[in-house]
C-alpha cells in the first residue's frame, strides 16, 4: 500500500512540497522494490548478479533523489546537502521512514549523519574538507565511539578512555564498544577524557571528541557484536597508545560533552519522526490485513479485539506525532526544549513498540517473518528505549526540570 500523503493546510508550501516529493519517490521508486533493494543483507543465497542489480537500483533512486533536490537534508548546500531547515527535515522524516532503508537512499545514514553534523558545527574548515565532504560524497564511512563496556553509557561522565597530550599529538588509550559502523569505518570520532580520569564527578567540561582514522596503529577492532542474532557492524574497539595530531581534536578542549548533547538533541526529534513514519507503515499493514483475512467465519476487521488494536494504534500514532511536532516547534523557536525532548524520547519508542506489536499480532506468523518489515521494526523500537540515553535517565531529567520550576514558585505551562 502507498503512503497517503496530502498537503497539510497549516504548513508552509515549501514543507508540503518537500513531503509530497519525498512521498512520490518513496511510493513509486522504493516501496515496490523494497525486497530487492536490501534483500542481500539477510539472505546468503542471493547471487552476484542480484547484488549488482540491487546496487544499480539504489544508484538510480539516489539519482532521482538528487534530481528532486532532496539529497542529504541534514546538510547545507555548500557541503553537498539540500539545506533543509530543522522543521522541514523533521516533517520529511515521517515520510522517509515509511519505507525500509529509504533514509540511506536520501543520503542520511547513522552514524555518518550525526558525525556530519558534529563536523559541521565543531570542525575547522580543514577538517570539514578532509572528513565531512568525503562522507557526504559516500567515499568514506565513520563511527561514533563513546560507550564503554566497563562504564555506564547512561552516565557519560563515567567514561574512562583518555587522551594525553604529548608534544603535537594526542595519545589515546581506552576500551569502547557498540561503535556502530565501526568495522566499516575510515575514521571514528572518539569521546575521550582530557583531564584526570580519577578526578571529581562534575567533569563534563573535560571531555573532548577526537577524530581517529581507523588505520592508525593501536586501533584494534576486537569484534563485531552480535545484536538480535545478527552481525551489524557494532564494533568493540581497544585503543592502545593511538597517536593522532592535535589538530584532529573537534572544537575546544573540553567541548566533547556539549557536542554530544548537540548531536543527540536534534537527533532525538528526527528519530521520533522516523518512529512515527514506521508506526504509520505498521498501521497501514495492520488495517490492510484486517480487511482481507478471514478467521472464524468473518474478517479480522469485524472482530472487536482487532478494532481495539486499530483504535489504540491510531491514538498512539497521533499522540506521538503531535508531541514530537510540539517539541520540534519549541526547538525551532529557540525555547528550552529539554523536557519535551526527554518526554518524546521515552513515549514515542514505547508507542512504536505497542503499534508494531499489535500489527504483528494481526498478521500472525507472517508478522515475524522477513517477508514483512514488522519484525525489524520491533527490534529497532526496543533498541530505541536504551540507545540515546535509557528511558530512566530521561524520566529523572523530566522530574528534575518540573520540580525546579515548582520550587521557583511557578507551575508548569503546558501551553508553551
Ligand atoms: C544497537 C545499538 C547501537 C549503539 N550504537 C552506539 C554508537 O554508535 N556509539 C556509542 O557510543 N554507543 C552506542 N550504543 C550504546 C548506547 O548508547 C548505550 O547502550 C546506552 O547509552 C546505555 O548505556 P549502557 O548500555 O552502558 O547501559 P547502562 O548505563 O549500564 O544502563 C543499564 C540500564 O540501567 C538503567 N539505568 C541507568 N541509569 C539509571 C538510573 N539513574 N536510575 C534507574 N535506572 C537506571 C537503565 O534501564 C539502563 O538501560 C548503541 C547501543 C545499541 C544497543
Amino acid at each position: 500500500m502507498a503512503m497517503n500523503i496530502q498537503s497539510i493546510a497549516s504548513l508552509p508550501d515549501r514543507i508540503n512540497q518537500i513531503r509530497l516529493l519525498t512521498a512520490e519517490i518513496v511510493n513509486k521508486e522504493i516501496l515496490p522494490n523494497e525486497n530487492t533493494l536490501w534483500r542481500f543483507y539477510r539472505d546468503g543465497t542471493v547471487s552476484e548478479s542480484e547484488i549488482a542489480e540491487a546496487r544499480e537500483l539504489r544508484g538510480h533512486i539516489k539519482d532521482r533523489v538528487k534530481e528532486a533536490g532532496l539529497w542529504a537534508p541534514h546538510l547545507p548546500e555548500e557541503y553537498g546537502g539540500c539545506g533543509l531547515t530543522f522543521l522541514e527535515h523533521a516533517y520529511m522524516n515521517e515520510v522517509l521512514a515509511y519505507a525500509t532503508g529509504a533514509a540511506a537512499l536520501f543520503g542520511v545514514v547513522a552514524p555518518n549523519s550525526g558525525n556530519q553534523k558534529i563536523l559541521l558545527k565543531y570542525g575547522t574548515e580543514e577538517q570539514r574538507k578532509k572528513w565531512l565532504v568525503p562522507l557526504t560524497e559516500g567515499k568514506m564511512e565513520s563511527g561514533f565511539s563513546m560507550t564503554e563496556p566497563d562504564n555506564a553509557g547512561s552516565d557519560p561522565r563515567s567514561i574512562k578512555t583518555t587522551a594525553r597530550r604529548e608534544g603535537d599529538e594526542w595519545v589515546i588509550n581506552g576500551h569502547k564498544w557498540f561503535t556502530s559502523n565501526g568495522s566499516r569505518s575510515d575514521f571514528l570520532i572518539v569521546m575521550c577524557r582530557t583531564d584526570d580520569p580519577e578526578g571529581p564527578a562534575e567533569r563534563n567540561g573535560k571531555m573532548t571528541q577526537i577524530i581517529v582514522p581507523t588505520d592508525t596503529p593501536g586501533v584494534n577492532i576486537v569484534r563485531d557484536i552480535e545484536v538480535w542474532g545478527r552481525i551489524g557492524g557494532h564494533a568493540e574497539v581497544i585503543y592502545e597508545d593511538v597517536r593522532v595530531p592535535l589538530e584532529n581534536q573537534l572544537g575546544q578542549t573540553g567541548s566533547g560533552h556539549a557536542a554530544a548533547q548537540d548531536r543527540l538533541g536534534a537527533g532525538r526529534v528526527y528519530h521520533c519522526m522516523n518512529s512515527v513514519g514506521q508506526m504509520w507503515r505498521a498501521f497501514d499493514l495492520m488495517v490492510e490485513r484486517a480487511q482481507n483475512r478471514e478467521v472464524h467465519g468473518g474478517l479480522l476487521a469485524e472482530k472487536q479485539f482487532v478494532q481495539g488494536f486499530i483504535a489504540d494504534s491510531y491514538i498512539d500514532i497521533q499522540s506521538s506525532r503531535l508531541m514530537t511536532l510540539h517539541c520540534a516547534e519549541q526547538m525551532e523557536s529557540g525555547a528550552d526544549a529539554r523536557t519535551a525532548i526527554s518526554a518524546i524520547k521515552i513515549s514515542v519508542p514505547e508507542a512504536y513498540t505497542r503499534v508494531v506489536d499489535r500489527a504483528i499480532q494481526v498478521w500472525g506468523a507472517a508478522g515475524v517473518t522477513g517477508d514483512l518489515p514488522l519484525s525489524a521494526m520491533y527490534q529497532g523500537a526496543r533498541i530505541l528505549r536504551i540507545a540515546d540515553g535509557p528511558d530512566e535517565v530521561h524520566k529523572i531529567l523530566i522530574a528534575k526540570n518540573v520540580l525546579k520550576q515548582y520550587r521557583s514558585g511557578d507551575g508548569w505551562d503546558f501551553g508553551n
